[in-house]
This record gives C-alpha cells, sequence and structure tokens, in this order.
C-alpha cells in the first residue's frame, strides 16, 4: 500500500481514513488515482459509505464505488448483527480491489447473462449454508472470518501460520484470475509447476483430509492446503505473490530500508533491501528485496511478543511458481487504468 497525505494540511493519513484527524478535511479514496483526496461534496462518497464504512469515492452521486459493486449478496439493512462484520469484510475488499488496481488488474462486476466477471457473497453462515470459497467468478466469505475469535479459532484447529479476510480474498481472487491470466500457451508451463488443475477435486479434499500434507511438503508448497489440489496450490501462491507485493509497495512507500544486521555481513548484500529501488522484472528481484525485509520484520514483531509477520518459508520450487504468477501478472496487465495524476488534489466530477 502506499502512503497518503491530506493535501490540505499534510499530515499524514491512511487507507481507511474518511476525516483528516489535524483538520477535519472530509476525504475519501479515487481508487482510479490511486489516491486519497480531500472531497469537495458529500455526494463524492460511494452509496455505501455508512454500511460498509466505504471511503471511496464515486463519479456518480448515489451510485456504489468500484469495490462495493463488486458485492452481490450481503446482508439485509436491517441485520444488524452482521453488519459490522460485513463492513470488516469491505475494508479488506478495498485493499484487494485497490491492490490489484495498481497491478493493471482491474475487476469487472460479474454479467449474470454471460458470467463474465467477478463477483462477491459476503454472508452470515447463521442463516444459510455459507462456504468460503470461488467459483465461476464468485467469492463467497463467510462473515464469521470477520470475528477474530472465530477466525483464530479455526487457525489452531486447521493449524495454519495465517489465516486473515485480506488473505481469504487474495486466495480467492487467484482462483478468478487464473481463468483470467493463464492461457490456452502457458497451461504447459502452469502444469508442470503446479500440477493437473483439472484433477478431480473432491479425491484431492478427500486424501488431503485424511492424510494431511505430505511429507517434506515445504520443499515445494508455499503452505500445507497447497499441497491439496493444483488450483489451490496456484491460489495459495498468487495470495502470496499479493502478499509480497502489497508489503514491499508499503515498505517503499515509508521509505523503508534493510541493511543489517552486522553479523550478516559475511555475506554481504544477502541482508540489503530497499523496496523504493524495486520496478521488478523478475521475481528473483522482487525475492532479493522481500527476504531481508521480512526477517527484519518478523523480528521486530517478535521483539513484541507477535508471531512473526510473515511466517513462511520460500523455498526455490516456490520461487520458481511466484515466477510464473508474477510472469502471467505482467502479461494480463492493462497499464493506463489507474493515473495518479488524476489524484492531485481535490477533484471535482
Ligand atoms: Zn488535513
Ligand atoms: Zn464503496
Ligand atoms: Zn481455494
Amino acid at each position: 500500500m502506499r502512503a497518503f497525505t491530506c493535501t490540505t494540511c499534510g499530515q499524514l493519513v491512511f487507507f481507511h481514513n474518511s476525516l483528516c484527524l489535524r483538520c477535519s478535511s472530509e476525504l475519501g479514496v479515487d481508487p482510479f488515482a490511486q489516491d486519497m483526496v480531500v472531497l469537495v461534496d458529500p455526494a463524492q462518497r460511494c452509496a455505501n459509505a455508512a454500511i460498509a464504512a466505504c471511503n471511496w469515492l464515486v463519479e456518480t452521486p448515489g451510485t456504489l464505488c468500484a469495490s462495493c459493486r463488486l458485492t452481490r449478496r450481503r446482508p439485509a439493512d436491517d441485520d444488524h448483527p452482521w453488519l459490522p462484520a460485513f463492513a470488516v469484510a469491505e475494508t479488506a475488499k478495498r485493499r484487494l480491489v485497490f491492490q490489484l488496481l495498481s497491478l493493471g488488474l482491474a475487476l469487472e462486476p460479474r454479467d449474470e447473462a454471460t458470467g463474465a466477471g467477478v463477483a462477491f457473497d459476503l454472508l452470515s453462515s447463521e442463516h444459510e449454508q455459507v462456504m468460503t470459497g470461488h467459483a465461476s467468478g464468485v467469492i463467497t466469505l463467510d462473515l464469521a472470518e470477520s470475528d477474530d475469535v472465530h477466525r483464530q479459532r479455526v487457525r489452531k484447529k486447521m493449524s495454519e501460520p495465517y489465516r486473515t479476510v485480506l488473505g481469504h480474498f487474495r486466495h480467492e481472487i487467484g482462483h478468478y484470475e487464473f481463468t483470467q491470466l493463464v492461457g490456452r500457451d502457458d497451461l504447459t508451463e502452469a502444469r508442470a509447476l503446479f500440477g493437473d488443475e483439472t484433477a478431480n477435486y473432491q479425491d484431492a479434499l478427500d486424501r488431503h483430509y485424511r492424510h494431511g500434507a505430505p511429507e517434506g511438503w515445504t520443499e515445494r508448497h508455499i503452505s500445507e492446503y497447497a499441497t491439496m489440489h493444483p488450483a489451490e496450490d496456484w491460489a495459495e501462491t498468487f495470495a502470496h505473490y499479493l502478499h509480497i507485493r502489497g508489503t514491499l509497495q508499503t515498505a517503499a512507500a515509508y521509505r523503508l530500508r534493510v541493511d543489517g544486521p552486522d553479523v550478516a555481513a559475511i555475506e554481504p548484500g544477502v541482508i540489503a533491501s530497499d523496496p523504493e529501488e524495486l520496478d521488478p522484472e523478475t521475481i528473483e528481484q522482487i525475492i532479493d528485496a522481500w527476504l531481508p525485509l521480512s526477517y527484519a520484520l518478523n523480528a521486530v514483531n517478535r521483539s513484541m511478543g507477535l508471531d512473526d509477520l510473515y511466517p513462511f518459508v520460500l523455498r526455490q520450487a516456490v520461487i520458481e511458481k511466484l515466477g510464473f504468477v508474477h510472469r502471467m501478472v505482467r502479461k494480463g496487465a492493462r497499464p493506463g487504468l489507474t493515473s495518479p495524476r488524476r489524484g492531485s488534489g481535490a477533484v471535482a466530477r
């Protein structure tokens, strides 16, 4: 995520802010400018501003923003117990949509007639059966995942080192992006790296929950779940690609560099990272910047008595898969979706 300032007073503000706490300017995110702007008219706000805690701007008053309009089903306006969880999910989803835009990957709302595009169903499993997952461009999230206690309980039960709402979205959109980014010509390479994505899913699921991940899985997979099925391996890898790119962008925005510790100086260069300089053509450039930063951030977290920020190990086979994702993203990116210049100062349109 990039850093933002209030253009009225220069205060540092954050992606979720809708108000400058210093000068009380009303703020909103213009996703296509990839910037935070000062509102000139409250009608610039998304129609879901209150219900989804949405701080994004719209071009036409009374309409939904580029993120909210992707949501197909959600709790009803009077479903008060679940509306806060819905807002948490939408907040994570905006981060996803914003990042994809920055990578040149715009999400279009699903056209029910043609099945093109993407739709989000953000629903409570209290009322109906809701399975978090992806099917033909429809991403479903059980809103119970917005609840920290529930999510941590499931995380422990599944022995996962990491489980967040944003992580769910990054994984599920990975399934969708496979259909968008991996062309017919790329399938041979994709299958060589991840396996055959058309393999029987139910068999794989049964095997995974009966026997667990195969021995030595960390050599080839980023997570235990990735071992379950080639499609899950791709989705997990895609999610990690977004984790890494997003966190490197944040580090660059704050000019966060790693140039140490000295104890590692026997391997000069290995522990240096300058994300600000990063305009990555290759996955190696990304990984070279990422590893030192992740070591440092993990150490910072442990200093606070917290778990590792990035509790994963990237082996060579996984880096090769990330490299394939990187090439697919670069190939599928549509430049010109965003223009930083549009975000300079207040917008009136
Ligand atoms: Zn301000
Ligand atoms: Zn919105
Ligand atoms: Zn999946």
